[in-house]
C-alpha cells in the first residue's frame, strides 16, 4: 500500500516560537518546510541539527527529527548521524557567529570531506542572541545601534570561503525570498556531497544596517543572468579550477549588485561512498539497521577501563 502524500501540517510542531517579529528566520523555516514537502521527504527520514544562537532554535519548529546541539560543534554531530544512517536527509544550520567563529575549524574541514549533508549559515552579521555584537561577517566600518564603535575587522565572505574549503555545492540566498531559498535547499539536499548555502538573514532587532530596504534593490539572481555554476567534467582539474575562480570572483561582487543563486556545483565521490567501499556492511544497509545484539564488546570495555 502506498503511503499517504505528506501535507504542510506534517512538518509543523506545536513549540511556541519566540523569534522577534519580522525576523528573517521565519522565512528560512518556511523554506525548509516547503522544500521537504515538495521533495516528499518523510519527517522520520530527515534530521535537522543546529548549534547555539537564534538559528539554533530551528529544529524546534520543524516536525522532523532534530538536535539542538553545542556552540560551533553541530557539524561533527551531523556527520556522525549521517554515518550511522546514511539514508537520512541531514540538514545542519548555524548562525554566522556560531559557524564562523567558534565553529570555523569544523566549517573548513567539513567542506573538503564531501559528506552528503546540507549546511546552511544564517548570516545576519551580528551575534543576535547575545544582543548585537559584531560577528565575523560584519563589514569593516559598520556600526549597528547596539555597538559603541564601528567594527575594526575585515569580514569573512562565507560563500567564498566554502568554495575554497572544498564544498561541492555552494549557493547564497535571501531569507525573505522563500521560493528562491526553497529551490536552493532542494538542490542542496539533492546534491551528492557537502552542500553549503549562505542565507542573508535580516535581524531587524540588532542589525539596522543590512535590512530589507538595503537588500531589495541590490539582489540579483545569478542563474537568471545566465551564470553557469556547473562543472561539466569533474575529472578535468583545469575546468574545476577555472569554475572555482569564477565562483569566488562572483561571490565577492558587492555594492550595487549583490548575487544570490548557485556559485558552484561539482560532483565528486562522497565521504559516504568512500565509507561504503571500506565497510561492506554499510553498503548493505545503514549501520543503525544492523543487528548488533550478538556482538560482544566486553573485552573492549575492559581494555578501555582504567
Ligand atoms: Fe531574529 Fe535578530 Fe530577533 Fe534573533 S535577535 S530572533 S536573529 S530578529
Amino acid at each position: 500500500m502506498s503511503e499517504k502524500p505528506l501535507t504542510p501540517a506534517d512538518y509543523r510542531t506545536n513549540v511556541h516560537n519566540n523569534w522577534c517579529p519580522g525576523c528573517g528566520d521565519f522565512g528560512i523555516v518556511a523554506a525548509i518546510q516547503k522544500s521537504l514537502l515538495e521533495m516528499q521527504v518523510r519527517p522520520e527520514n530527515a534530521l535537522l541539527v543546529s548549534g547555539i544562537g537564534c538559528s539554533g532554535k530551528t529544529p524546534h519548529y520543524i516536525g522532523t527529527y532534530g538536535m539542538h546541539t553545542i556552540h560551533g560543534r553541530s557539524l561533527p554531530i551531523a556527520t556522525g548521524a549521517k554515518i550511522a544512517n546514511h539514508e537520512l536527509t541531514v540538514i545542519d544550520v548555524s548562525g554566522d557567529g556560531d559557524g564562523l567563529a567558534i565553529g570555523a575549524g569544523h566549517f573548513v574541514n567539513f567542506g573538503r570531506k564531501n559528506s552528503d549533508i546540507l549546511y546552511m549559515i544564517y548570516n545576519n552579521g551580528v551575534y543576535a542572541l547575545t544582543k548585537g555584537q559584531a560577528s565575523p561577517t560584519m563589514d569593516k566600518g559598520m556600526k549597528t545601534k547596539s555597538m559603541e564603535e564601528p567594527s575594526i575587522k575585515e569580514p569573512i565572505n562565507p560563500a567564498s570561503m566554502a568554495i575554497q574549503c572544498g564544498y561541492t555545492f555552494v549557493a547564497r540566498a535571501y531569507s525573505y525570498d522563500i521560493n528562491h531559498l526553497s529551490s536552493l535547499i532542494k538542490q542542496g539536499v539533492q546534491h551528492r556531497g557537502s552542500a553549503f548555502i549562505e542565507i542573508m538573514q535580516a535581524c531587524p532587532t540588532y542589525n539596522d544596517v543590512k535590512t530589507k530596504e538595503y537588500f531589495t534593490p541590490i539582489l540579483y539572481d545569478l542563474q537568471k543572468e545566465g551564470y553557469d555554476a556547473v562543472v561539466k567534467n569533474p575529472s578535468d582539474a583545469n575546468e574545476v579550477r577555472e569554475k572555482k575562480l569564477a565562483a569566488i570572483t562572483k561571490s565577492w561582487e558587492t555594492g550595487a549588485k549583490y548575487p544570490i543563486g548557485v556559485f558552484l556545483k561539482v560532483d565528486f565521490q562522497t565521504y559516504e561512498d568512500y565509507l561504503k567501499e571500506k565497510m561492506p556492511m554499510m553498503k548493505e544497509k545503514p549501520l543503525v539497521k544492523h543487528d548488533i545484539s550478538g556482538i560482544k564488546i566486553t573485552h573492549l570495555m575492559e581494555e578501555l577501563t582504567f
